[in-house]
């Protein structure tokens, strides 16, 4: 154990875990938990596993606190979603490694991480590492769908378990060069997934005579068509407003905002587009089940990301404008995440002292993710301060956000341990922390 690197130790337990099949549903996220528990109890680290049905346990693994010192949480998912093999040019389960990069599913997404992390945790509990406050690395199931069995459990069920003051996750890392500069995006915020269903309704009729019936699948094309077009009013939060002030060197108008970010680079305004305000992107619709009758009813599924600080009344209003207060009813389906960090935080100190060392010509810069991760859980439960981040230099991140959920997943070997040595970094800042 002592002479291998951390980069083979890192890629050895990816192997593993890709190996274990924890497709979500159904997870099977026990068979990685005890994986991690044989793996972190040889180097010393003392783990519990929790579990609400004994084949989906969590695992957190914990190197106690010396004192009273703030608690820094590890935290990860150990599911993953579906691999079709016919689409892949290795086996999705082998953990194959090929031009020194681990491939399988979960690789990026995130079984990397869960290794670089307990990689980080049992390194450093084998040096004796003593912080003030407990360091602890949580591997959680059910991060893909979401049904009780995770760290939404786990925060109600056992808050004592995974109660920190800080939290690492998933959903940042990325180096961005725009414009003359390099950037590495940390994520603090998410927006809120509030999908949404419109019905509505007409008469039914036998379809070879449309005069005499009212057909909702016609009521209901001009709506999907407004739908489509909805622009929110612009307005840029906090990690927008400071992601323009390290790329563009000022904030802009929220009217301004688009074009600006685009005189630096096209991409820099990719990102900032869909974070200035509520996205709709209407997605299923059905109505008759039959041919030839003449659906009495339409329904409308409507993916819908709300700015955080922003709330589901205020988005019913601007759809009662849009669609010029039709006949439908609205039904919200679910609502999730939209929560911040504050930017200016111990830990964003943490994560900016390690890309100085780095990259010294560099930024780091927060961002507003549209998409959601556990970290709401943390900041809903105990106001935690977490932030998405997992430096990733050597893979360009348009190549890594194309590869996630998708086919021939993989991560390079020096992001792997880029990704070590970023945690241990925190791990020590965060310790000599005050
Ligand atoms: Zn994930």
């Amino acid at each position: 154990m002592a002479t291998i690197s951390l980069r083979d130790e890192a890629a050895g337990l990816l192997q593993d875990l890709i190996r274990l099949d924890t497709v979500n549903p159904p997870g099977n996220e026990s068979l990685v938990a005890e994986h991690l528990r044989r793996y972190l109890e040889a180097s010393g680290v003392a783990c519990e596993l929790y579990a609400r049905v004994p084949e989906r346990a969590n695992l957190v693994a914990r190197i106690p606190g010396s004192g009273d010192g703030p608690k820094l949480l590890l935290l990860s998912h150990t599911d993953t979603v579906l691999a079709d093999p016919g689409d892949w040019q290795v086996d999705p389960w082998s953990g194959e490694l090929r031009d020194d990069q681990v491939w399988g599913r979960g690789a990026l997404d995130m079984k990397g991480q869960v290794a670089a992390s307990a990689v980080a945790i049992a390194s450093l509990a084998r040096e004796g590492f003593e912080p003030p406050g407990d360091l602890i690395f949580a591997a959680c199931a059910d991060e893909e769908v979401g049904a009780g069995f995770g760290l939404q459990w786990l925060v109600e069920a056992h808050p004592d378990a995974v109660f920190a003051e800080y939290c690492i996750n998933e959903g940042g890392g990325d180096r961005l060069v725009l414009g003359s500069r390099a950037f590495w995006v940390c994520s603090t915020a998410e927006k809120m997934s509030a999908p949404f269903r419109l019905t509505v309704h007409g008469r039914s009729g036998h379809a070879s005579r449309p005069k005499i019936a009212d057909n909702a699948l016609v009521r209901a094309a001009p709506l999907v068509e407004r739908l489509g077009e909805f622009e929110d009013e612009p307005e840029a939060g906090p990690e927008v407003e400071a992601f323009l002030r390290a790329v563009c060197g000022r904030v802009p108008p929220p009217a301004e905002v688009i074009t600006a970010a685009r005189a630096v680079h096209p991409m820099a305004g990719d990102i900032i587009d869909p974070l200035l305000g509520t996205t709709l992107s209407p997605t299923m619709i059905s109505a008759s089940e039959k041919r030839n009758v003449i659906p009495n009813r339409c329904e409308i599924t409507v993916d819908c990301r709300i700015l955080p600080g922003h709330t589901q009344p205020e988005v019913e209003a601007k759809l009662a404008e849009l669609l010029g207060g039709g006949e439908y009813d609205l039904e919200w389906i679910e609502a999730q995440g939209g929560t911040r960090s504050p930017v200016d935080s111990p830990l964003w100190d943490v994560v900016k002292s390690f890309v100085d060392e780095l990259e010294p010509e560099a930024a780091t810069v927060p961002l507003l993710l549209s998409g959601f991760t556990d970290s709401h859980w943390m900041r809903e439960a105990f106001g935690t301060v977490a932030y998405g981040f997992l430096p990733m230099r050597m893979m360009e991140s348009e190549l890594a956000a194309r590869l996630i959920h998708s086919a021939d997943e993989r991560i390079e070997l020096e992001d792997l341990e880029l990704g070590v040595r970023f945690l241990r970094h925190a791990a020590a800042a965060m310790s000599s922390l005050r």
